[in-house]
């Protein structure tokens, strides 16, 4: 009224509020979000590409990275899919009011491929653990690339640790002490053992016609590791290591999709790796309620998200 400022509000990000009162003195405090977690759920057919399809759908599209390094190994998209194949999502997403925080987080995917059905479960217990199954059978459990390592750094811009300047993070980093195992996190056939300049000793996994991941600074390659040799997830392919351009000993992981890198995973499910233990009891209780969850999902609410950030 006196044309005096009484009170500043500042959307930073994932609906976190920066308030300031003017009042005798100055005061701010910041405002976080208490955010609701809703269950989404959303088809798609396929055409040209899952990406396509579920940017088509309205479904984020970042989930197709998750889905193509999950079933990489598994199904070779390219030769098997003939086009028209139904996907059906369910995910999970925080939100404040209308929006969206953080990133939507996949929690069931289903599939059916030249008469076979894929189905996979991700876990909401942050254990990192994926299982795949095929016609309703567990075909294999989604492995870390290292076990109970903590996450040191997340895909994206940066300021590089040793250079200082601002430069992309073309993968995520996992800390851990030199010679801990680092693990193939899906089945493949080894592409390169060697030297890759910064990145050092090198291991890269091709999974299927167009997913590789990459594994850098290795302080070891195991002996009897052969390029062209096939690899089941969980193999170890290597040791942790400082070679290339590192500050300390830790496992740079990358995965490439048509040779250009993607984020592997959001980041929650990366910061809790876990041991994988094939429980096929509990996984296949764990896929009936996926099952039924997703029905009851499809029947009742379709997704509507419009932004997405790759
Ligand atoms: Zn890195």
């Amino acid at each position: 009224m006196d044309g005096s400022p009484r009170t500043f509000s500042l959307a930073v990000e994932d609906g976190v509020r920066i308030e300031v009162v003017f009042g005798e003195q100055l005061s701010t405090q910041v405002v976080a979000p208490d955010p609701e977690i809703v269950t989404l759920a959303g088809e798609a057919v396929i055409d040209s590409s899952i990406f396509a399809a579920l940017d088509e759908a309205g479904i984020p599209a970042r989930f197709s990275v998750d889905l193509a390094q999950m079933l990489g190994g598994t199904v070779d998209f390219r030769r098997e899919m003939a086009g028209g194949e139904t996907l059906r999502l369910l995910w999970r997403e925080a939100r404040v009011g209308e929006d969206r925080i953080g990133q939507p987080e996949l929690a069931f995917a289903a599939l059916e491929i030249g008469g076979s059905l894929y189905e996979i479960v991700w876990p909401d217990d942050g254990s990192g653990k994926a299982t795949i199954y095929v016609d309703g059978e567990v075909l294999r459990v989604f492995a870390q690339p290292v076990e109970g390592a903590r996450l040191s750094s997340v895909f994206g811009r940066r300021t590089h640790p040793v250079f200082g300047n601002v430069r992309m993070h073309t993968g995520v980093d996992f800390a851990a002490a030199r010679g801990t195992p680092v693990q193939a996190t899906a089945p493949g056939r080894v592409n390169f053992i060697g030297w890759r300049g910064g990145y050092g000793r090198v291991v890269e996994i091709l999974h299927g016609s167009d997913t590789m991941t990459r594994y850098a600074h290795l302080s070891a390659v195991p002996e009897d590791l052969a390029q062209g040799q096939r690899v089941a997830a969980g193999d170890v392919i290597g040791r942790v290591g400082a070679t290339g351009t590192a500050t300390g000993p830790n496992l740079h992981y990358e995965v490439l999709v048509d040779g250009r890198p993607t984020d592997p995973l959001s980041d929650d499910r990366l910061a809790e790796a876990a041991e994988s233990d094939a429980d096929d009891t509990a996984a296949l209780s764990r896929l009936a309620e996926a099952r039924a969850l997703l029905n009851e999902n499809l029947g009742s609410e379709i997704a509507k998200t419009t932004t997405e950030r790759l």
